[in-house]
């Protein structure tokens, strides 16, 4: 047999070898072992909604630290091993694990999507989000926890307080992937800049990854699955929580929580049951952004004068909480697509269909696979917080078009506008992301029915604020420094300014690709046509002092009236 056939006949092998292997492993699913079946009856001492990336912290160290009985309610069941190769976690978006959320037509940003609707995945199932997030891990920004201190008056959150428990928090070197200089060309370029730009008070950061040993290594197997065999904890999969029931105490003046009402799928029954879990100390609501407040208002937590066209009724009376919902706001990235000359560095097809690729992955656990495509950050934290930005480095060159306009919702001539090499499937180059990273721009998160299985309404409003098409001009006009820096120049760097029917009056002009310098007025175009959530929301459930900034306090307990 020649060698080159021999070649190919072993990466044909390889590869069946190791889809065989990853089907298997697919089908075998994680192991609960303190899971209970739905039923009247319970009675615990703290109730978790959610397992994500917040309830499956909390309800751990609450059972880890304490001898009160705790129970963990998860609408959804466990993930599958798709979600640990790092390289192929886009693919559990749209999937049986994702609640599948859109916004509603956006009116300042997101021309260019169907609709003008964005895609926003969320996590159903242990681990929730952090199941299907990129898996990059940052750092708190000391300023932020500063200035929340002393604006909203926390002082438990002034970073001295807080800075323990985020380093406490931090997962270990041997628990993450750090992505190093030599990792490539575009890697190694990007370990050069701080010595070109000295003026700039510029941070840069090579990615870290919550990755160990090349599978994903996130709040499920560093918190939760350890308190497995704390027995005063249990877990309900598959439980949706429907609502809260209030009571009032025994004097008639504070309202308590006294039942959380679920619903659940039994064995024998084919039709949900619907049942009550008592509680005796404290219920945590930790359903994310959108349905954290979703159940909240549901339960007739919320603007009481929102709430009186739902008709909730309560046998307590509740609190005026108008926040709640309110405040959403979350990063939009603006994607900038750069082609090079060099051959190898980049995540493409032909990179993807190397056997050595799948091999380095399987034996080492490294290599495109076993990251998500991100390889450092640059974040501006000087001036006016509406000024700070933040560019990402994503080493992909070639985007399969089917494959990102489903979980991004573009128009295909948009999508080919923004990514003029679309056909080709090999084409080296990275993406650079610019976002703003404190936008001023607030949404909200609404109901229109009272069954928590409705999907709640979401409006971002991105882009609202004027401010926020400065900042992120801003760091488009940095990330332009980066691509076209000596540093960079080694690898023959092609910006490709996005070519898009809705901004054909403000460019890009023929002198747009020399200069690298376009129009305002066609960068805003871009950022209004292009933005795409960075799926960060946050702010709906809003920390404070009183009810009329605010949901909770410093302790995340419901404000004070
Ligand atoms: C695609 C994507 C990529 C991201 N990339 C990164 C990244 O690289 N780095 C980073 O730091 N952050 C990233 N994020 C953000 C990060 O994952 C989230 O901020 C974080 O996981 C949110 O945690 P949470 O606990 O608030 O919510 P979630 O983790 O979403 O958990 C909420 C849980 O509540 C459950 N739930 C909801 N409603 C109910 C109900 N009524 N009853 C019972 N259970 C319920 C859900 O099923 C879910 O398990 C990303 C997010 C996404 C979607």
């Amino acid at each position: 047999m020649q060698f080159s056939k021999l070649i190919i006949f072993a990466s044909i092998l390889i590869g069946v070898a190791s889809m065989l292997w990853f089907f298997i492993a697919a089908l075998v699913r994680e192991r609960i072992p303190n899971v209970l079946k739905p039923m009247d009856g319970y009675i615990f001492d703290y109730v978790v909604v959610g397992a994500g990336s917040a309830g499956c912290v909390v309800a751990s160290l609450l059972s880890k630290y304490s001898n009160a009985t705790v129970l963990l309610v998860e609408a959804g069941s466990s993930f599958g091993f798709l979600s640990k190769i790092p390289l192929l976690t886009t693919f559990q978006q749209k999937g049986l694990n994702d609640w599948n959320f859109v916004t509603v037509t956006q009116k300042y940003s997101s021309k260019s999507l169907a609709q003008q609707r964005q895609f926003l995945p969320r996590g159903k199932g242990l681990g929730g989000s952090s199941q299907l997030n990129y898996m990059l891990q940052y750092e708190g920004f000391e300023g932020d926890f500063e200035r929340w201190a002393s604006e909203y008056y926390l002082k438990d959150w002034q970073w001295s307080t807080i800075k323990p428990y985020l380093q406490a928090a931090q997962a270990k070197p041997y628990e993450r992937l750090d992505i190093p200089a030599t990792y490539s060309k575009i890697t190694y370029a990007f370990s050069q800049l701080h010595s070109e730009f000295v003026h700039k008070s510029w941070k840069y950061r090579a990615a870290q990854y919550n990755i160990k040993n090349g599978l994903r290594f996130n709040v499920l197997e560093r918190f939760l699955q350890p308190a497995y065999l704390h027995n005063n904890l249990r877990i309900m999969t598959n439980t949706l929580a429907k609502q809260i029931v209030f009571v009032r105490d025994k004097n008639g003046k504070q309202n308590k929580v006294k039942f959380l009402k679920v619903s659940a799928k039994s064995e024998n029954k084919p039709q949900d049951q619907t049942f009550l879990i008592e509680i005796r100390h404290e219920l945590i609501i930790s359903a994310g952004a959108y349905q954290t407040p979703q159940l909240l208002i549901i339960s007739g937590l919320g603007d009481r004068s929102n709430l009186e066209k739902f008709n909730v009724t309560s046998n307590a009376q509740l609190p005026n909480l108008p926040m709640v919902g309110q405040q959403l706001h979350d990063h939009l990235i603006i994607p900038l697509f750069v082609s090079i000359e060099q051959v190898g560095p980049t995540v493409n097809q032909r990179a993807l269909l190397n056997p050595l690729t799948w091999l380095k992955y399987i034996f080492m656990g490294g290599g495109h696979l076993g990251n998500f495509g991100v390889l450092g950050f640059i974040d501006n934290t000087e001036g006016p917080i509406s000024d700070h930005y933040s560019l990402t480095l994503f080493g992909v060159g070639a985007v399969d078009e089917r494959a990102f306009m489903a979980i991004s919702n573009f128009k295909r001539n948009d999508f080919r506008g923004l990514f003029p090499r679309y056909h080709n499937t090999s084409q080296e180059g990275f993406v650079i992301n610019s976002a703003c990273l404190q936008p001023l721009s607030r949404g909200t998160v609404k109901i229109d029915d009272l069954n928590i299985r409705k999907k709640p309404i979401i409006d971002p409003n991105y882009l609202n604020k004027a401010e926020d098409i400065n900042c992120t001009i801003k760091a488009i006009r940095a990330a332009v420094e980066v691509i076209t820096s000596n540093s960079f120049s080694i690898l023959g760097v092609q910006i490709h300014w996005p070519r898009l029917k809705g901004c054909v009056n403000y460019g890009p002009f023929e002198n747009d690709f020399h200069s690298n310098q376009p129009s305002d007025d066609y960068l805003e175009c871009i950022i209004r046509h292009v933005g795409l959530s960075s799926h960060h929301p946050a702010g709906t459930c809003a920390m404070g002092l009183n009810s009329t900034n605010s949901v909770v306090d410093s302790q995340f307990r419901q404000v004070e009236i």
